[in-house]
């Protein structure tokens, strides 16, 4: 039996946001069991809190947004991959203000974090999600889409017309060993075209060449670090938006084209799959 978890101690982590360029202080704390990750904006009154789960998801534009009640947090899909595949289930993520920090682009400085927080197991066994049949969502030529596995593998077809981009596949039988290596330094991709018009939609306003991969229309600004980081890069993000469906999960995940919006309306299918057995379990979470 494969029991919860939770962090061993608290940690920090100061930096701005991918988007609204703003400051903020991030803790991870640990959490009792059947708390899952919950989000606690520490700057408002009340402190008032949103668990991350699909059924919580607002808006996927860029980036992937909770919001329950005064509770709004947003771009927290590389935090939470990275929970997701250290195996962190239960964890209270304060917050000082609205946007979790950008770090690299990547998931790595929030798996740096965890490992220094170190992973312990709580007294309560895991309500592991096992797919007994093809579930899958499509927009336009777009799709995800899960199916039955004993494990957890992730394949994505991702296709740009940036020539040094073209079509980009790969596919990763998921660990934490794997994700460290292959999936979670894959950072952010921006492209120099569109940078006006994002600022002018009061987004990307952090974005920097310190933590987004950035194409000009004939090369890189910097460096890659993978000749395929874009998919890799839409993998982790398929598995932070999944995390979303709050308990661990059993299949072989299949990606063309998708992003948050096809990402989390799949998480949230499964998400309703599971509460609709199971109705009127509460959990109580406290936040300090
Ligand atoms: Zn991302």
């Amino acid at each position: 039996m494969s029991l919860q978890t939770t962090l061993a101690r608290p940690v920090a982590y100061t930096d701005i946001g991918l988007h609204s360029g703003q400051p903020v202080s991030l803790e991870l704390k640990p959490a009792l069991a059947d708390s899952g990750i919950v989000f606690c904006r520490v700057d408002l009154p009340e402190k008032p809190m949103v668990k991350a789960e699909a059924n919580n998801v607002t808006s996927t534009m860029r980036a992937t947004t909770l919001e329950s009640g005064q509770a709004k947090v947003f771009t927290v899909e590389h935090l939470m991959a990275a929970l997701y595949v250290m195996g962190v289930d239960n964890c209270i993520v304060e917050m000082s203000s609205a946007e979790a920090p950008v770090g690299d682009g990547s998931a790595l400085p929030f798996v740096r974090l965890i490992e220094q927080a170190g992973i312990v197991e709580l007294a309560k066994p895991r309500n592991i999600l096992t797919v007994e049949e093809v579930v899958e969502v499509s927009d336009n030529g777009r799709s995800i889409r899960i199916e039955p596995f004993d494990g957890v593998k992730v394949s994505f077809t991702s296709c740009n017309e940036h020539p040094l981009l073209g079509q980009q596949v790969a596919e990763y039988e998921v660990s934490p060993d794997v994700f460290i290596r292959e999936i979670a330094p894959a950072r952010t991709i921006g492209f120099m075209h569109e940078v006006n018009a994002l600022k002018a939609q009061g987004l990307a306003l952090g974005g920097s060449l310190e933590n987004t991969l950035v194409y000009d229309e004939t090369t890189h600004l910097n460096t890659p670090r993978f000749p395929d980081e874009l998919v890799r890069h839409k993998i982790l993000d398929v598995l932070g938006d999944l995390a979303l469906l709050g308990r661990p999960l059993r299949g072989h995940i299949i990606a063309v084209q998708s992003g948050h919006s096809l990402n989390t309306a799949l998480a949230a299918k499964l998400w309703h799959s599971v509460h609709s057995e199971k109705k009127g379990v509460d959990v109580s979470v406290g936040c300090e």
